[in-house]
């Protein structure tokens, strides 16, 4: 199934929209039937029926484990992802932040174009190409994707579509291209369609030229994903940092595409490597900020973490008594709020020490 029918309106709503809807299909083909079995009188089809509800009830009950992660994680992606109103920031030198719609998205107007890092969700392409119309008067002829999730390539089909190349990371095209699992969210995205599949991909380094800018790219190790890339405004000294920097927020971690949480922390290492005081830094979910201090606050949340769960898992804790032992409790208030509650990423965590 196409990507661009499923919206995952998302896919993470998908966890439980999709769930629900067939449990919804279950429980009314099962309430057909037994409404079938009264009208026909019969008691051995009723008990049969009634059997049957009963093992469908057990099966649509969801595990422990799935208790623990998912409803946090898909209400706070629809309520952010999808409600938030899309907002325009002037970065200097043409360059516009589009905050709101999912991941940060940067639009860079060109003499006669616009180059867009990230296409946000597709349920608000449209939405976003007038904000981005708006901000740079310009059209849209060029994508470039920082990860290939939902909220960085949603667009990617309906952009291309409207005439715009699509540049990212091979690996970016390879999970595009087929059907992908994503554990951490308990869904299988369907392979995208043709139109949403980056049209020039790289393995290591690209370079692009806006508007007189030089967009240097470069991937990284495996970090949120194994197709993370950042983008680097060398004259303006802008650094897109993709899902490998969440500003004051968890970061998600896709352990199905490559992702680790000794990933996220080398790429928070590479990324205050690469920033001096003065660099302007988007994340790819958070507030932009400048200099280290936001990115070293982020490293050490996460070595910080990462240390307190290997410790408490080394005892035999288990998740769930990691989860209540609040080894982030500090942050929770502050850090909590987003994509990620303290229980989710302390999962993702636990499962990669
Ligand atoms: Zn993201």
């Amino acid at each position: 199934m196409a990507l661009s029918t499923q919206t995952l309106n998302f896919a993470l709503a998908i966890c439980t929209k999709k769930l629900s809807s067939i449990g919804d299909l279950v429980r009314s083909s099962a309430a057909t039937a037994v409404l079938a079995a009264f009208a026909n009188n019969t008691p051995l089809a009723i008990l049969r029926c009634l059997l049957g509800l009963l093992i469908v009830a057990a099966v649509l009950h969801p595990s422990s484990e799935c208790q623990i992660a998912r409803p946090d994680v898909t209400t706070k992606a629809i309520a952010q992802f999808e409600r938030k109103p899309l907002q325009t920031t002037s970065l200097g030198d043409d360059i516009y932040l589009l905050a709101g719609d999912g991941a940060n998205i940067v639009a860079v107007a060109d003499r006669s174009s616009t180059l867009l890092i990230d296409s946000g969700m597709e349920s608000r392409t449209s939405e976003l190409n007038s904000a981005v119309f708006s901000a740079t008067h310009r059209p849209i002829t060029e994508v470039i994707n920082t990860n290939w999730h939902f909220d960085h390539t949603g667009g990617n089909e309906w952009l291309h579509q409207a005439g715009a190349s699509i540049l990212a990371h091979e690996n970016t095209r390879k999970h595009l291209s087929v059907d992908t699992r994503v554990e951490g969210w308990v869904y299988t995205f369907p392979a995208a369609p043709a139109g949403a599949i980056p049209t020039t991909v790289f393995q290591d380094e690209h370079t692009v030229h806006a508007n007189g800018s030089t967009l240097a790219l470069k991937r990284y190790e495996p970090a949120h994903t194994d197709s993370d890339i950042s983008v680097h405004f060398t004259e303006a000294d802008v650094l897109h940092t993709g899902d490998t920097f969440w500003n004051r927020n968890y970061p998600f971690i896709d352990y199905s595409t490559g992702g680790s949480i000794d990933g996220q922390i080398r790429a928070a290492e590479s990324n205050l490597a690469k920033v001096s005081a003065t660099t302007i830094v988007i994340p790819g979910h958070g507030e932009v900020s400048t200099g280290k201090a936001d990115l070293t606050l982020f490293r050490d949340v996460l070595a910080e973490t990462r240390e307190k769960v290997a410790k408490l898992k080394k005892q035999g804790r288990t998740l769930e008594e990691v989860i209540a032992a609040k080894p982030t409790v500090a942050h929770d208030a502050e850090w909590g709020q987003g994509f990620q509650t303290p229980t989710t990423f302390l999962t993702w965590v636990y499962q990669g020490v």
